[in-house]
């Protein structure tokens, strides 16, 4: 609960309004957000609106202000969050969880990368080398991760296309000591195509706009985006090429001080030209075979990747099988088919590339040699920073992916939220009431259930031989899920002229209903990538790309077992991060983006009554005042109030604050709004605080 700030700025906390509607709600956002307040309460979670200009409230001063003080002593601010997820780790030894949420665009980057700047700033006073050390790292691991995670949306101008949580590792003086970087399903389809108007990853644009000459000549590589077919669409999208300049100098810097090796640079740098090298390729037929026409592209990939050209010329036109028989045989592609295992390639090239940066970060800041009975425990803060809710025009695979996501995180926030509430009636010796709430499990069940949800479905029809297409499936999933009060299609809805017979189904989320379209579905489960590439990989002499591609040592009759479909390793790597999270004392940003167009003035009403029904936010708003929608220790309550009561003013007399605190609310007549616990004192409903606060108000 925030400081109460005069009520002319908004109420600092939702639990303040005089009733939990749609209507308050926004229009205390808007408010807050017109008067430059971007953050507000909602008990302990911050609810950000993305300001789109430069804030002053990040500087040292602020840092001083939040720096070790309790929630409710200054204004919301992501710090406050901070400070209190630090404190938690620190005095009570909690793992601690900073989990922020939003739809693209909101501020979620922003607002970790500020956290972890804070938390910077407020730890290794002594400035121990090793420590410094590992926070550069840590800050700067952010810069690479963006350039090649990162890229130019309609959304977004640096929109994160992954996901990513961060452990930062403490020893018991509160200093971090490592980290560790986990991240959640690469946008990799963006490497070969992209909408109009957006661009590929910075990283190929920062390459070719800022490698110095000598680079880019050893590259085979030209300056300009358009000679690429994979960067030439995306090259002309504004944003400043000077920008992309100085950020290759700044990844460049970056990678020196995690510590890559020259070699390790080289090579990262030779795996984004070999992608833009097979960009450059096509194929062509003379109605017997087909041949490879791009010029030197072919030589080039076989240089940059070690290899040798015959090699990458046949990898890239046959593909290895073996026959029922045992036997193995070469077949020549189509032309279709070698367009599509060229683009598989360089998706994966890219896909494991990132992999890789990541590992060789976690690498150099995994904690090493900790032993806890020297060093006292090792505690965490994690930091999630991750997709919210996609809700677009046309959703396929990835949209699918990205809300299942947030189904489960959906489902953490609610059990946390009740748990942290309930265990703080505990501490505090005051009787729980059961909340009623509603739990969207039923949502996740039927998404990844084993044999009946949808994930299941899909990985029955990739399974399945023969071609088993999309609509297919979609008639699978109609027959099996029909009766999922969830789940909708045209075939189950005859009269609802929204959705496609052939294509669409309707999920029910908790944040509203989305219409997938099928279309492509199988092939993005499936994700095949020819063995022959992986094998020619393998056999590169480059010891880093070699690394990459472990699978490609496999022949062709050892790879028998299928490989887990995208749709389940990415249920596994969530169900492993709601895990992660569920052990954490959890604190949330919710990240709001007040409109479309990137301006600090305009609040879009009805794109922010949208985010705050999928956020949830009013769910926890009555949340936190179903029980009590207040809470102060008694010496600040005290503080604040004790000049509205004869008794207390200018001090009590009393055995005790908690005594005092009684005198006050028994003078103003609420007794049987409040619970006295062992240190803070409990208000059912805002409206008790409402008068104490008018009568101080009218005193001072
Ligand atoms: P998300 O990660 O949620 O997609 P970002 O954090 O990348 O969104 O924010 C998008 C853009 O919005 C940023 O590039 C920046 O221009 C602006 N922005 C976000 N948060 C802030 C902030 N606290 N202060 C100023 N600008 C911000
Ligand atoms: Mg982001």
């Amino acid at each position: 609960m925030a400081e109460l700030e005069g009520f002319e700025f908004g109420k600092s906390d939702f639990v303040l309004l005089d009733e939990v509607t749609m209507e308050q709600f926004l229009e205390n956002l808007k408010l807050r957000f017109e008067k430059g307040r971007i953050y507000t309460f909602i008990g302990e979670v911050v609810v950000s609106v993305n300001p789109y200009r430069q804030m002053d409230v990040y500087g040292k001063d602020a840092i001083d202000a939040y720096r070790g003080r309790e929630l409710y002593e200054n204004p919301p601010h992501l710090y406050a969050v901070a400070d209190a997820a630090y404190k938690a780790m620190k005095r009570r030894a909690k793992d601690t969880c900073i989990v922020i949420s939003g739809e693209s665009g909101a501020g979620k980057t922003e607002a970790s990368k500020y956290i972890m700047q804070y938390i910077a700033a407020i730890t290794n006073p002594s400035q121990r080398a090793e420590v410094e050390s590992v926070k550069n790292v840590l800050l700067k691991s952010n810069c690479v991760l963006e350039a090649f995670g990162n890229a130019k949306t309609n959304r977004n101008d640096n929109s994160s296309r992954f996901g990513k949580y961060m452990d930062i590792n403490f020893n018991f003086n509160g200093d971090p000591t490592g980290g560790h970087i986990n991240n959640y399903l690469l946008e990799k389809s963006r490497v070969v195509q992209q909408q109009e108007g957006e661009r590929n990853f910075h990283s190929f644009y920062q390459l070719l706009r800022g490698g110095s000459d000598e680079l880019l000549k050893s590259l085979h590589l030209s300056k300009d985006p358009t000679d690429y077919t994979y960067t030439s669409p995306g090259a002309s999208v504004s944003t400043s090429s000077s920008d992309d300049r100085s950020c290759h100098r700044a990844v460049m810097g970056a990678l020196k001080v995690i510590g890559f090796s020259e070699e390790e640079v080289s090579s990262v740098y030779k795996i984004l030209s070999t992608i833009l090298h097979l960009g450059n390729l096509h194929f062509e037929t003379d109605g017997e075979s087909v041949q490879v026409v791009g010029g030197d592209s072919v030589r080039h990939i076989s240089e940059l990747t070690d290899t040798e050209p015959e090699s990458v010329n046949k990898a890239l036109l046959y593909r290895t099988v073996a026959t029922g028989g045992g036997e193995v045989i070469e077949k020549g592609h189509s032309e279709q088919e070698a367009s599509y295992g060229r683009d598989a390639f360089a998706k994966a090239l890219y896909e494991r590339l990132f992999a890789w940066i990541v590992g060789r970060i976690n690498s150099v800041i995994e904690v090493k040699n900790y032993n806890p009975a020297l060093h006292g425990k090792n505690t965490v803060i994690g930091v999630l920073d991750i997709y919210g809710f996609e809700i677009f025009d046309n959703n396929s695979f990835e949209q699918f992916c990205i809300n299942y996501c947030n189904e489960k995180l959906q489902q953490l926030f609610i059990e946390l939220i009740l748990r942290q509430e309930q265990e703080e009636y505990h501490r505090e010796g005051i009787t729980w009431q059961h909340i009623d709430y509603f739990n969207n499990q039923i949502i996740v069940d039927l998404v990844e259930q084993p044999h009946k949800g949808i994930i299941s479905i899909l990985d029955e029809a990739c399974l399945t031989a023969g071609k088993v297409t999309d609509t297919v499936c979609l008639d699978s999933m109609n027959h099996k899920l029909g009766q999922h009060p969830h789940y909708t299609s045209r075939k189950l809805n005859p009269t609802d002229k929204s959705m496609e017979f052939h294509r669409h189904f309707r999920i029910r989320h908790y944040a509203g209903d989305v219409t997938y379209s099928v279309e492509g579905f199988l092939d993005k489960n499936k994700d095949p990538l020819f063995q022959d590439f992986k094998r020619l990989m393998y056999n590169s002499s480059d010891p880093v790309l070699k690394e990459m591609w472990p699978d490609g040592q496999l022949s062709i009759t050892e790879v028998t077992k299928r490989p887990l479909t995208a749709a389940t390793l990415f249920k596994n790597s969530i169900i492993a991060l709601v895990d992660k999270l569920a052990c954490k004392e959890p604190y949330y940003v919710r990240c709001i983006k007040p409109n479309e167009v990137k301006s600090p003035m305009l609040f879009d009403d009805a794109r922010c009554r949208h985010q705050v029904a999928y956020l949830g936010l009013l769910e926890n708003v009555r949340v936190r005042r179903a029980g009590f929608a207040y809470r102060q220790p008694y010496e600040r309550f005290l503080q604040r109030y004790k000049m509205t009561c004869e008794y207390t003013w200018p001090n009590h007399l009393m055995s005790s604050d908690r005594e005092a605190v009684e005198a006050i609310v028994v003078q103003h007549g609420f007794e049987g709004d409040v619970a006295y616990g062992h240190t803070k004192l409990f208000v059912r409903t805002p409206r008790s605080l409402f008068t104490l606060e008018q009568e101080r108000a009218a005193l001072i």
